[in-house]
């Protein structure tokens, strides 16, 4: 008999519990106790739901108070010496201090988890002899065993993904394996005589491009842990690619279980049909989507199932998600605006039980046994093919018609820029903002009265209106060049569009942990996307009308619309991004029509796309630098300057596509990663404007002119004086106003200085 099985469940609490009991945690209104409370009844919730749903192989240890990661940190006792930590038992506080920093003590450094917009905390390998510090996975596991009546299946990182995870390390990867795995043979050693039978062991960097030295961790690493004798069986789990050239490494390691993901692509699929699998391994076959909302399609899903189980015997299969739910928000069932259309064809984590349960009575007892809700889902399909809400032969027909000319701008940069500068008359060195000015608590609190209907339309723009004014009045009066309205009336750059976008929804409660206590409502393409009727034009022509210098139209491009929301799984990924390109283009130039000469489309997500795979990385960069091309050109004149912005500074890999985008001006970070991004304009000849970020926005401190002179000064060393612009790294929404003033003052001032000591054509 197959069983079910899931490799995590969401863990921020079906409202965001825990985030609440943390946060009120961290600002001294809550005891540990309370929080401790909270973490208790969202992981009972969630071993009950798997319960009910006949889950066989529930996991333990994925709950996290902020991290996956650095719950592993701690396991290990890879706590780095500047935390004062020595006991024996990483505490709460030193376990907050290592997320978010404390007593001056930086927070360990933060990163995007593989492909997703969840981020971990990154082990440093300096930080002395490991040795396990932590009794939080085994008290989960048994309060779950208490609480289940069986034993649940603990998860764990592997030790080869945390090593490749981490950084600082100070002798051969090798070395640092041997140090983990004794503690890795304990922590199993205790599992067993608590009564586990599975342990998850996560090794998802098994579906990167490794290295046969890389290749030789995982071997040294599983041998290692095969041979401690009392030990639980080991599920080996990847997810979020295919295993590709680590198929052999994987399959030959000595564990009793592999789990793969069958979703993302066909390549599992393919090579589980030519090479077979190995008689003595369980397989976790992952086929409902862990990453995506789409309810799945349970007769498509049974057939690959049933597909599989001739090459891996029923009873030593177990179908699961494709990787954890995690990624996935809560439950449908708190969505009470969304159109019933779109509701029909979704699965949150919670309705992914129910897939699973019912695949795995399918696969068991055949088709018959689940008829009846084989036949449901099916009717759901059938009725979504016909819905006008998702499908739009307008929309469609537009992406179909648009043309290789479509892609391109009418003159050559050299040109467009000549004319541009003879429109704008824009000093050297000119000064400008990433466009979010802060939002302060009255911003946000009249929207939350327009959102609950105790204040006016009227009311509401009128407000934001004045703000906008004032902010206009202010940059004025500091001396920038290009200003900017503020963006007061958005909450999130890209929810701001889906909301106004046909086949785009946002939803009330569909959270997601981005890290730590911050959680997302990423927004959901549905169908074809068209814009009804403009959604920016009357707010920055308002703006243009506060001010005789030039405003800048600010838009959010297709690729980040894109990669910050689910998106569709029946057409493929450019296709959307270019129907979301062409509802900007018309905003594009019905804004140019609103006299706006200058217009931003803001990529801060474009690079996040990159497949984990480096030979899919060329096809991503292709569709996505098109796309933003698409939403660019047609109709843009050649006077109109085009901005964009990026936050990140890892360029080197990716400058060609930046390039090849056609902006006219980039802002990017910079000054987190000064020498990184210079080193990649040294090395590639840029020839369009850029600004890179003088200042860092994520500091509280108010950055000097001398420093921000120092900094052109750099930049001017590896680029062309006229090609540089003068701004912070990225949007100021999240700052002070008493910081944030001072600050472009002192921005504003290092530009006069800087062109009054270097004038143009000098050395
Ligand atoms: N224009 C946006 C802002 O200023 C850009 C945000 C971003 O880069 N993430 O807030
Ligand atoms: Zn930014």
């Amino acid at each position: 008999m197959a069983q079910s099985s899931l490799l995590g469940y969401p863990r921020i609490g079906r409202k965001r519990e825990l985030k609440r009991a943390v946060e009120r945690y961290w600002s001294g209104k809550n005891s540990e106790q309370d929080v401790v409370n909270t973490a208790s009844e969202i992981r009972k919730a969630a071993w009950g739901i798997q319960n009910k749903h006949g889950i066989d192989q529930i996991p333990v240890n994925d709950f996290s108070y902020y991290d996956h990661v650095l719950d592993t940190i701690c396991l290990m006792g890879l706590v780095p010496e500047r935390y004062n930590f020595n006991s024996s038992k990483v505490d709460i506080d030193t376990y907050f201090a290592m997320a978010r920093g404390a007593k001056g003590q930086p927070a360990l450094e933060l990163t995007k988890w593989f492909d997703t917009n969840y981020h971990y905390l990154v082990p440093e390998f300096d930080a002395g002899s490991p040795k396990l510090s932590s009794d939080k996975p085994f008290a989960e596991f048994d309060e779950a065993k208490k609480e289940l009546g069986k034993a649940p299946k603990p998860v764990l990182v592997g030790p080869v993904t945390l090593l490749l995870l981490g950084k600082s390390h100070t002798k051969p990867l090798a070395e640092h394996l041997a140090d983990l795995l004794p503690i890795y043979a304990e922590i199993l050693s205790k599992f067993k005589d608590a009564g586990a039978e599975w342990v998850q062991i996560d090794e998802p960097t098994l579906v990167e491009d490794r290295t046969d030295e890389e290749r030789s961790l995982y071997q040294q690493a599983y041998a290692g842990l095969a041979s401690q004798s009392n030990r639980p069986k080991i599920m080996l789990q990847t997810y979020f690619e295919s295993l590709n050239g680590n198929w052999d490494t994987a399959v030959g390691l000595p564990v009793e279980g592999l789990g793969l993901d069958f979703v993302r692509n066909d390549e599992n699929r393919a090579a589980l049909k030519k090479n077979g699998f190995p008689q003595d391994k369980v397989l976790g076959a992952g086929v409902v989507n862990g990453r995506n909302v789409w309810r799945s399609n349970l007769n498509d899903k049974l057939t690959l199932l049933e597909e599989i189980a001739q090459t891996v015997d029923k009873d030593r299969l177990w179908v699961q998600p494709s990787s954890s739910l995690l990624h996935l928000p809560h439950d449908l069932d708190l969505e009470e605006k969304l159109d019933q259309d779109v509701k029909n064809i979704l699965a949150f984590a919670q309705e992914r039980l129910e897939e699973i349960r019912v695949l795995t009575k399918g696969l068991n007892e055949g088709r018959n046994a689940v008829k009846a809700e084989l036949d449901a889902n099916q009717k759901i399909f059938d009725q979504a093919m016909k819905s006008t809400r998702i499908y739009n032969a307008q929309a469609q027909e537009r992406v179909a018609g648009v043309t290789e000319a479509d892609f391109s701008r009418t003159s050559p940069f050299r040109e467009r820029i000549a004319k541009q500068k003879a429109a704008l008359k824009l000093p050297e060195f000119p000064t400008t903002t990433i466009g979010s000015f802060p939002q302060t608590k009255e911003v946000r609190s009249m929207r939350a009265k327009w959102k609950k209907g105790s204040i006016s339309d009227q009311e509401y723009w009128d407000f934001m209106r004045e703000r906008t004014k004032e902010v206009i009045k202010q940059q004025e009066d500091i001396g920038l060049d290009v200003l900017a309205h503020g963006e007061f009336e958005r909450t999130d750059m890209v929810e701001f569009f889906a909301e106004k976008l046909e086949g785009m929804a946002v939803t009330e409660h569909a959270w997601v942990q981005s890290y730590g206590s911050r959680c997302v409502r990423p927004p959901i393409v549905y169908g074809d996307v068209y814009r009804p009727e403009p959604m920016t034009v009357d707010m920055i022509a308002f703006a243009q009308q506060q001010t005789d210098k030039p405003m800048k139209g600010m838009l959010t491009g297709p690729v980040t619309i894109l990669n910050w929301s689910f998106e569709r799984e029946d057409i493929p990924p450019y296709q959307t991004a270019n129907q979301i390109a062409l509802a900007l283009l018309d905003e594009v130039t019905d804004l140019q029509k609103a006299g706006i000469r200058v217009i931003q489309v803001d990529e801060p997500a474009l690079r996040e796309g990159l497949p984990l795979r480096s030979r899919k990385r060329e096809e991503y960069l292709d569709w996505s630098v098109r796309s933003f091309r698409l939403s660019t050109s047609t109709g843009v004149e050649d006077e109109t300057q085009i901005h964009t912005h990026m936050c990140y500074a890892e360029f080197n890999e990716i400058i060609a596509a930046i390039e090849a985008l056609d902006a006219d001006v980039i802002s990017v970070e910079n000054s987190r990663s000064h020498a990184e991004l210079l080193q990649a304009f040294t090395d590639h000849k840029y020839e369009r404007h850029i600004g890179p970020g003088v200042y860092d926005v994520h500091s509280a401190q108010v950055p000097n002119t001398e420093d921000m002179v120092e900094m052109l000064q750099r930049s001017s060393k590896v680029l062309p004086e006229e090609q540089i612009w003068v701004n912070p790294d990225c949007g100021l929404k999240t700052r002070g106003n008493e910081e944030v003033w001072p600050s472009l003052k002192n921005m504003v001032d290092a530009a006069k200085e800087i062109r009054a000591r270097q004038p143009v054509g000098a050395d």
